[in-house]
Parts: structure tokens; C-alpha cells; sequence
């Protein structure tokens, strides 16, 4: 996809601001307790690249992608330290992970087996880095039992091409003010654990909600995605214990103004007519850049006033009515702070009825990020 750098539209993330929520996550945690940086989906659209090097800086020991691609992005562009791929991996890569020092995720004994014979197959004495994941109540991936943990931990331990290097879980419900499901998980986290005789390197079960408001069970390590990039997990229903700074806004200009008669419609399906003569202002940015559709009766901000958006937002542009006629040029902010108005994330979120994570990931790389600070 071709990058915007010839548009009146970008992004732009502040590294600063994320420097400080890594970093205050990093201070709390006890001394010999690794965070790795969660960079899955282009770091949550923030731009894997440039979150890694900040998340260096402010104390990230590893980090944690989705899928092997977003790893082996990050070793093209240099990156050597520990990347955990948190999904499950094709058993046809296994060569290339062990190639390129990946870790990865396990879920059952049979995925183990395949991948050992892979390993010798293709003759490859280097070590497989395996992750075990447990399921404790997610549902997603993981072992369940610990009868079929015991046979993993004893078939890792019988092959020396498989390093047993961590084991963890993922919580359902830490951003929740209602701590029972959590407590549930925990426990059944606490059990399986008893199977595991030697504790590998990583013994990890924190997101960014665990982190911040169940510290108490982080483990050795945390993998710490949305409120490194200065997102609330929870939305608006718990408070963290420290501030997370805002560390995106979505900026644009306006393109084109004309006065509209009372009674011309605006945009498909002629959605909204106006209801005097009024001034509408057109700005280049769409659905297909990630601005959902269903913000359609939002607003944005030009010269520290609220503008409401009319009609249907377009692919790629969309219209808004303005207090008077502006020069074409004038900043239009739809996430970020024009005067003492603010449209935040969180707000965005709430109009679409997703959460901050969704509106992040939507972004499209058509859209350029400018780094700041
Ligand atoms: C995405 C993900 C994380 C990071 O979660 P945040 O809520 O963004 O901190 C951690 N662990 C796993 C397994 C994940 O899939």
C-alpha cells in the first residue's frame, strides 16, 4: 500500500509520551522482572519500528508480536533481543524460527512432536525457544490439563533441540473492576504450575491490566501492550495507578470550503440537507484510512471549535460544517488536543462502541506516522 507522504493527513505519535508509560510500568516492577513490549498489528498502529527503539530506551528487555512476520520485520530492521510470537506458528517455519532465534507459543504436545521431527529432518542443531501457553479460562489457545503438560515438559526435556525457555497465561478479565474470573484463572494458573518442577527462564501472565492492577502476580516478566502506547485497557472503568499519556493524535486540514445553499445535500445517500445556507469544509481522510464509517455524526476540531461531521464519511474524504468560511489549510484535529478542546481515543471508541485498541489497529499504513519529541 503506498504511503501518504504527499497527503494533508498524518498521524503523529509522540515518543516521549511513550517513553513515559513504558518507563513508569518498568519502575514498578521488581528488579529482576522483564517487560517486553507487545508489538503486534505495527505496534497497534503506532509503528512497530520506532515503539521498539523507545521501548528499548525506557527499559524493554524483548518483545511479543502476533504472528512470525511482525518478528522477522523487527530483525530486519535490526533488532536482536528476545521476540516472542504469542499466535501459534506453522510447522513448515519452524527452520526459519530457529533460523532467525524466535521464540514460540505451544499449545499442545503434538505440535511439539511435529516440530521436532522438522528439526531433524532438516538436520538443525540450533534450539527450538518454546513458550507454553496455558489456558486458565480464555479459551483461546493453551493447555488445559496437567496431565498434558507433564507429557510436554517431559518431551522438551527428552529432546536437546527444544529449550523449555518460558510458560505462561493470559487473563480474560484484568481491565474488569469484578476480580472474580480473575481470581479463578489465577488459581488455575497457580495449579498447573505445580507440574512444572525446574521453572523456565520466563514465567509470565501480565497484559497491561494485570500489570496495572494485579501487580502482584506478574511473574518474571510482563508483556505490556496498551498502556505502553499510553491506552487505557479497561476504557473508562478503572483507573491506573499512574497517568498514561496520550501518545497519538490524528491530524488533517481542511481541503476545500464552499458556501451550501439551504436544501443541497451532502455526500451518498444525501444523508443530510442543510437546513439554512452554512459553510461546509471538505477533509481528506476516510474510511479506508481506518476512520470508521460509523463516525458519521462525530465531530472534529478547526481553530479550537468543535465541527459536527454531515453526511456519510467517504473512502477517502469526508465533509463537516464550519462556523464561517476558513482558509483551505486550516488544521482540522480528529484525535488530539486544538485549544482547550480534546477529542480523545476513548471518545472515538465510545462513538464506534469498540474499544481504544480497535480504533489504534484500524489506521492504515496509507496514513503517515510523523514521530515527534
Ligand atoms: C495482545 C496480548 C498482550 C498485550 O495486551 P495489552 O492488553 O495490550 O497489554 C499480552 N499477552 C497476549 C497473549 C496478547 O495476545
Amino acid at each position: 500500500m503506498a504511503i501518504g507522504n504527499h497527503r494533508n493527513a498524518s498521524l503523529v505519535v509522540d515518543r516521549k509520551a511513550i517513553y513515559h508509560n513504558i518507563h513508569e510500568a518498568k519502575k514498578r516492577l521488581k528488579d529482576n522482572t522483564d517487560l517486553f513490549m507487545v508489538l503486534k498489528a505495527n505496534g497497534y498502529g503506532f509503528g512497530a519500528t520506532e515503539v521498539a527503539k523507545v521501548a528499548k530506551k525506557a527499559g524493554a528487555s524483548g518483545f511479543c508480536v502476533a504472528i512470525l512476520d511482525e518478528a522477522l520485520e523487527l530483525r530486519r530492521t535490526g533488532f536482536d533481543d528476545p521476540i516472542l510470537v504469542l499466535g501459534i506458528s506453522r510447522i513448515q517455519d519452524v527452520p526459519l524460527i530457529v533460523k532467525e532465534h524466535v521464540s514460540v507459543t505451544v499449545s499442545s504436545v503434538e505440535w511439539l512432536k511435529n516440530a521436532e521431527s522438522v528439526l531433524q529432518d532438516n538436520h538443525i542443531s540450533n534450539k527450538l525457544l518454546v513458550h507454553i501457553g496455558l489456558d486458565t479460562g480464555m479459551g483461546r489457545i493453551g493447555f488445559q490439563t496437567p496431565d498434558e503438560l507433564s507429557k510436554a515438559i517431559h518431551f522438551m526435556n527428552a529432546h536437546d533441540n527444544i529449550e523449555f525457555e518460558g510458560i505462561f497465561t493470559h487473563f480474560a478479565t484484568a481491565d474488569s473492576k469484578d476480580d472474580h474470573y480473575f481470581k479463578v484463572q489465577f488459581h488455575r494458573f497457580q495449579k498447573l504450575m505445580q507440574v512444572v518442577k525446574h521453572r523456565p527462564k520466563y514465567v509470565h501472565v501480565s497484559n497491561s491490566a494485570t500489570s496495572l492492577w494485579h501487580a502482584a502476580c506478574n511473574g518474571n516478566m510482563i508483556r505490556l501492550g496498551a498502556s505502553g502506547y499510553g491506552l487505557n485497557p479497561s476504557g473508562r472503568e478503572l483507573t491506573p495507578p499512574y497517568h498514561l499519556d496520550s501518545a497519538i493524535s490524528l491530524v488533517s486540514e481542511i481541503v476545500y470550503t464552499k458556501k451550501v445553499k439551504k436544501g443541497r445535500s451532502i455526500g451518498y445517500g444525501a444523508t443530510y440537507t442543510a437546513d439554512c445556507d452554512q459553510w461546509i469544509g471538505t477533509v481528506p481522510i476516510g474510511y479506508a484510512d481506518g476512520y470508521s464509517r460509523s463516525l458519521g455524526g462525530f465531530y472534529v476540531l478547526v481553530n479550537g471549535q468543535r465541527c459536527p461531521i454531515v453526511g456519510r464519511i467517504c473512502m477517502d474524504q469526508f465533509m463537516i460544517r464550519l462556523p464561517e468560511d476558513v482558509q483551505p489549510g486550516t488544521k482540522v484535529t480528529l484525535i488530539g488536543q486544538d485549544s482547550n478542546q480534546k477529542i480523545t481515543l476513548q471518545d472515538i471508541a465510545d462513538y464506534c462502541h469498540t474499544i481504544n485498541y480497535e480504533v489504534t489497529c484500524d489506521f492504515s499504513r496509507r496514513l503517515p506516522i510523523h514521530y515527534i519529541n
